[in-house]
């Protein structure tokens, strides 16, 4: 059995291809307004100001804008709270994307958690995680959110299948670990504490790698058949999952990259174009 690739890049294209459409229809209707996403870049780590880049083209690939703001490496929490005040309240600016991380004298949850849940595209607040949790309508957090809108693309069963996910981040393990609840799988969420972790990722119909460790997971501890999502993404580049070992073995899998990456741009952008569609 070859794997099916679960191509997130020829998903990402589809997606957007639809999202082009949507934003010409609300500019149509709107006087020629545009969705805008505003990113916030703290700091001078090149991966961030990389990522916000990717999330600013392709903002400008379906037709919709996106407005920078950049702050310096020691921007307290005060300066940043203030910014992203002006952002909820400037109605023009329909999602905010604070990237993450943020230098550490920052205290980022208290930013994520001030970004109003209308803006909330990239689905970071604690409101918004909440709100999914209990099955309520919010946006869901963009990576994981990508990941099932993959899986759905693929028809990919969830319902009953016990599904194991590696990593308990606030932006990628746990909100994936109830999305998949939602879904009806029975979950297992491992971290850094957790024992016998091949023993657990054996027994998993679905395996999720978000680790940030180069192949950490082990293609011997997967099991014939498996469904494979590595949202990792190391230098190489390489996931969290030793691919190589599984191409061969399991029912599916996200190739690194073109994966799970282009799901969660996809994924921000199209949650963007849809709180504009609601404050139209
Ligand atoms: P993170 O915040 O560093 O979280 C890593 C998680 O892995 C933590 O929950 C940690 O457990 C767990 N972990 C660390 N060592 C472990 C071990 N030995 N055994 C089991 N679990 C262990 O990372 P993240 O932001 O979730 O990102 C994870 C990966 O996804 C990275 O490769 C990142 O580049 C990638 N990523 C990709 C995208 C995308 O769009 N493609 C977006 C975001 C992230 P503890 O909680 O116990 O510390």
């Amino acid at each position: 059995m070859t794997g099916v690739i679960l191509d997130g890049k020829g998903v990402a294209k589809k997606i957007e291809t639809d999202l082009s459409q949507r934003v010409a229809k609300l500019a149509a209707r709107t006087g020629g307004k545009k969705p805008i996403l505003a990113t916030i870049l703290v700091g001078d780590d090149p991966a961030s100001a990389t990522y916000v880049r990717m999330k600013g083209n392709a903002c400008e690939r379906v037709g919709m804008q996106s407005q920078k703001v950049i702050l310096p490496q020691e921007t307290t929490t005060e300066q940043l709270l203030a910014e992203i005040d002006n952002l909820n309240a400037n109605p023009d600016v329909h999602g905010i994307l604070l990237q993450h991380p943020v230098p550490p004298q920052i205290d980022e949850r208290a930013c994520f958690d001030r970004i109003s849940i209308e803006k909330d595209v990239d689905g970071v607040t604690s409101h918004g995680f909440g709100r999914m949790a209990m099955g309520e309508r919010a946006f869901g957090s963009a990576t994981p959110a990508g990941i099932m809108r993959l899986l759905a693309h693929y028809d990919i069963p969830i319902k009953g299948k016990h599904a194991v996910v590696v990593g308990r981040s606030p932006i990628l393990g746990k909100p994936m670990a109830f999305m998949l609840l939602n879904e009806h799988a029975t979950v297992t969420i491992c971290h850094s504490r957790t024992q016998n972790l091949p023993e657990l990722v054996k027994h998993a119909d679905i395996i999720v790698g978000a680790v940030g460790k180069p192949e950490f997971i082990r293609g011997d501890w997967i099991k014939d058949g498996a469904v494979v999502i590595d949202a990792g993404y190391n230098p190489g580049p390489v996931g969290d999952i030793e691919l190589s070992a599984i191409l061969e073995r399991c029912a599916a899998y996200t190739p690194v990259p073109g994966g799970v990456g282009p799901m969660t741009i996809a994924t921000l952008i199209a949650q963007t174009v849809e709180a504009a569609e609601r404050a139209a």
